[in-house]
C-alpha cells in the first residue's frame, strides 16, 4: 500500500469526525477501530447527548460550539439523517450555583440569547419540575440533544464515500513516529502515513501504558465508568421532547443530576434518560460490560425524584454503562503531541465532548495536514 496522508486511531465521536473531514479534503486516510463503530463499549452510545452553546464550563468553548452546530447541520445534509433536536435546556440550583452563573457569563461575553428566572417561574412554565421557588434558573432555547450512534454512523458513511479506508474490529497494538513519518501496527496489518491522529477515548492511557491524570501528558487521563438510567415514560407525555427541555440541576458537593427527555426513533431506549454527572467510580473501559450497580441506579432515580416527583416509584426501563475520560481540569486535551510534531492527540473529553465532535473533526484535520489550526483550541493544548 502506498504511504497514506493520515491514520486515525479510534473511530468514536472524535475519530469518525476527523476521518470524515480528512476524506472530504481529498486526503488518503485509513481509520482503525478495535470494535465495530458505532458500538456500546466506549463513550459514544446511549441514544442522546446534550448540546448547548451558553457553556457554563468555560466561555472559551462558545466559538467552537457555534461551529459544531453548523457541523451537525452539514452532516445531516450530507447523510440525509436527522441528528439534532433543539428542545431547549434549563440549568440551575441554589442562588449563585456554578451552572447558571457560568451560563450567564458565557451568554454575556458572547451575546447569546438566554432567559434568567427563578424556580417559581420554571415550575409555571414546566409543571414537571419540583424545585425551590427561590432557585436560580437559566434557559437556553437552542439547547437540546444529538443522536450519538447516528452521528458516528453518518461520519463514517461520509468518510467512506470520499474514499477513506475503514478497518473495523482491528486492535492497534503499537504506533510510532520519527517526526516525519508515522506507523501503526494493528490486527489488519501495518500502516504508514505522514501523520497519525490518536482518538482512542477511554483507552488513551492504554495506548502508551500511562495511568493517572497529567495535563502535560496527553495519555495520562483517568477513565471513569458512568451509569445511565431510563425511567419509564409509557403513560407520561409530559416527559417527551417538545414538552420537556433537557435539564441539569446542581447539587452542591454531590454530582449534578441531568435528564434528556424521551423521544422516538433510531433504536434509542424509551423513557426519560437521567444520570449523575461524574458519579463514577474510576474504572478502566474493560469493565463496561459488568452488570450495573443497583445502588447507583437507586441513587440516580432518587436524585431525579427530588426534582420530578412523578418519577418516584416509576419502573426503570433500562440502564447501562458508558465511559468518561477525565483530564485533571476537565478541559479536553487536543493538539500536537508535545514531543512528536506529526502525532495529533484528541483525548480527555471529560464527559462533555460529544457536542463538539464536528468542530473537533475540523481541528484535528487541520493539525494533521498543516500542523496548526485557525480554530481557537489553544486553551486545550497538552501543557505542563
Ligand atoms: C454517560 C455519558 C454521558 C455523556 N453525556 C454527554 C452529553 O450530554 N453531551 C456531550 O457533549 N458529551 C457527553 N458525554 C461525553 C461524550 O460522549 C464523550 O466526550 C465523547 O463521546 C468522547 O468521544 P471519543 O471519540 O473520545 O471516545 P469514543 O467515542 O469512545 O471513541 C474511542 C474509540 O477508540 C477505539 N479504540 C480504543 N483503543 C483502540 C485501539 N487500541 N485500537 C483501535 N481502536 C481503539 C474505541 O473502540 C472507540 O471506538 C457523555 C459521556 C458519557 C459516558
Amino acid at each position: 500500500m502506498k504511504r497514506l496522508d493520515a491514520i486515525v486511531v479510534g473511530l468514536g465521536a472524535m475519530g469518525s469526525a476527523a476521518l470524515a473531514e480528512l476524506a472530504r479534503r481529498g486526503k488518503r486516510v485509513v481509520g482503525i477501530d478495535r470494535f465495530d463503530p458505532p458500538h456500546d463499549r466506549g463513550s459514544s452510545h446511549g441514544g442522546s447527548r446534550v448540546i448547548r452553546v451558553a457553556y457554563f464550563e468555560h466561555s472559551d468553548y462558545v466559538p467552537l460550539l457555534r461551529r459544531a452546530y453548523e457541523g451537525f447541520e452539514r452532516l445531516e445534509r450530507e447523510a440525509g439523517v436527522a441528528l439534532k433536536t433543539e428542545c431547549g435546556v434549563v440549568m440551575g440550583g441554589a442562588a449563585g450555583n456554578p451552572a447558571s452563573a457560568g451560563m450567564l457569563r458565557s451568554a454575556r461575553e458572547h451575546g447569546l440569547d438566554v432567559e434568567h428566572f427563578d424556580g417559581g417561574e420554571l415550575m409555571r412554565r414546566f409543571a414537571q419540575f419540583d424545585v425551590p421557588r427561590d432557585w436560580e434558573i437559566v434557559l437556553e432555547e437552542r439547547g437540546g440533544f444529538v443522536r450519538p450512534e447516528a452521528t458516528v454512523r453518518a461520519a463514517l458513511e461520509v468518510a467512506a464515500r470520499h474514499g477513506a479506508r475503514i478497518e473495523r474490529n482491528s486492535l492497534v497494538s503499537a504506533w510510532g513516529s520519527d517526526g516525519r513519518s508515522a506507523w501503526v501496527e494493528c490486527t489488519a496489518g501495518r500502516f504508514e502515513a505522514a501523520t497519525i491522529v490518536l482518538a482512542s477515548g477511554a483507552w488513551m492511557p492504554g495506548l502508551t501504558g500511562v495511568a493517572g491524570a497529567d495535563r502535560a501528558n496527553p495519555f495520562a487521563l483517568r477513565p471513569t465508568r458512568e451509569t445511565l438510567v431510563w425511567i419509564d415514560d409509557a403513560d407520561d407525555a409530559a416527559w417527551r421532547a417538545g414538552r420537556m427541555p433537557v435539564w441539569l440541576f446542581d447539587r452542591g458537593d454531590r454530582p449534578a443530576i441531568y435528564g434528556i427527555p424521551a423521544f422516538d426513533g433510531m433504536g434509542a431506549p424509551r423513557g426519560l434518560k437521567v444520570g449523575l454527572h461524574g458519579r463514577g467510580p474510576s474504572l478502566p473501559p474493560e469493565t463496561i460490560g459488568a452488570a450495573v450497580d443497583p445502588v447507583i441506579v437507586d441513587e440516580t432515580v432518587a436524585a431525579t425524584s427530588e426534582r420530578i416527583s412523578a418519577a418516584r416509584g416509576r419502573r426503570v426501563a433500562h440502564a447501562c454503562h458508558c465511559m468518561y475520560t477525565m483530564s485533571p481540569d476537565a478541559n479536553f486535551v487536543v493538539g500536537l503531541h508535545p514531543e512528536r510534531a506529526n502525532v495529533v492527540v484528541a483525548g480527555g473529553f471529560s464527559g462533555h465532548g460529544f457536542k463538539f465532535a464536528p468542530v473537533m473533526g475540523e481541528a484535528l484535520a487541520d493539525l494533521a495536514i498543516d500542523g496548526r489550526t485557525a480554530l481557537p483550541i489553544g486553551f486545550l493544548a497538552p501543557r505542563g
